[in-house]
């Protein structure tokens, strides 16, 4: 029960990663506000599944990329859940194209949603950590933040984006005991790879020292780390999470 009564809010939980790493935080204690934008129907089955575990667990209907409805997120979860210890900046999508097709609309949402919202969110939440004295803020990046790739222009600039957000977020909040980290999944199991041609995964297979993709759960137990005690000593770092892809 490593995040016993902690209050976390996760952006973008209603599948994959983010579901993942809702239901390693309450399986360890931690009460969940999650959000989602359009999947109403798995959001409600998730807050029963979390209940079971005996935390407080609500889906809110929230778009992340909206700095208005990220302040009103916030508002909401503090009135009702009393405090917010964790903020996992989840939410993200893709837009794949090559950079001779992309258009300015695809570039631009992106960025809007998985970058957009770290600043977003993160602005709404840390006036409650700041008064708490205590914080940890985890942002999902990806490899392809830190390596770059083919076909992903948008999305990988909006992955850096959030390596240098995160790291400029720990150096001016670190005095106020306020964590910053990023986690840089490699390959993982989702609805977001699951439109990839066979050959595709088997290229990204290949490339992984462990040989095999990874899944929610190897993202949430580094997650749930980052969220705990037992990295009180850590921030601005970018932890990759890849089957050894980076190395
Ligand atoms: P996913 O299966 O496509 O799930 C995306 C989640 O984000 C859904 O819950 C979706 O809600 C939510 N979402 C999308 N846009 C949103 C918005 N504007 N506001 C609020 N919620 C929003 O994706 P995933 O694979 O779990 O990825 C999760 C994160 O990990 C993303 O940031 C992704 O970039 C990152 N990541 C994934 C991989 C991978 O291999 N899968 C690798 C590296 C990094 P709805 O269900 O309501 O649409």
């Amino acid at each position: 029960m490593l995040l016993e009564g902690k209050n976390v809010i996760i952006t973008g939980a209603s599948r994959g990663i983010g579901r993942g790493v809702a239901t390693v935080f309450a399986k360890n204690g931690a009460n969940i506000a999650f959000t989602y934008l359009s999947s109403a129907t798995k959001a409600k089955s998730l807050e029963n599944e979390l209940a079971c575990f005996g935390v407080k667990a609500k889906g809110y209907k929230s778009d992340a990329s909206n700095f208005i409805a990220a302040q009103e997120l916030s508002k909401s979860v503090i009135e009702d859940f009393g405090s917010i210890d964790v903020l996992v900046n989840n939410a993200g999508i893709t837009k794949d194209s090559l950079l001779m097709r992309m258009t300015e609309n695809d570039f631009n949402l992106v960025m809007q949603i998985n970058m957009n919202s770290v600043f977003n969110m993160t602005k709404a939440v840390i006036k409650t950590m700041m008064k708490a004295k205590k914080g940890s803020i985890i942002n999902m990046s990806s490899v392809v933040g830190v390596k770059g790739n083919a076909g992903q222009t948008n999305y990988s600039a909006s992955k850096a984006g959030i390596i240098g957000f995160t790291k400029s977020t720990a150096l001016e909040l670190g005095s106020r005991n306020i964590r910053c980290n990023a986690i840089a999944p490699g390959f993982i199991e989702t609805e977001m790879t699951e439109s990839l041609e066979d050959d595709a995964i088997n290229n990204w297979r290949n490339q992984i020292p462990l040989k095999r993709v990874g899944d929610p759960e190897d993202i949430a137990n580094v997650s749930m780390f980052l969220a705990s005690d037992l990295s009180s000593y850590i921030t601005g770092q970018v932890i990759n999470v890849c089957g050894g892809m980076l190395t």
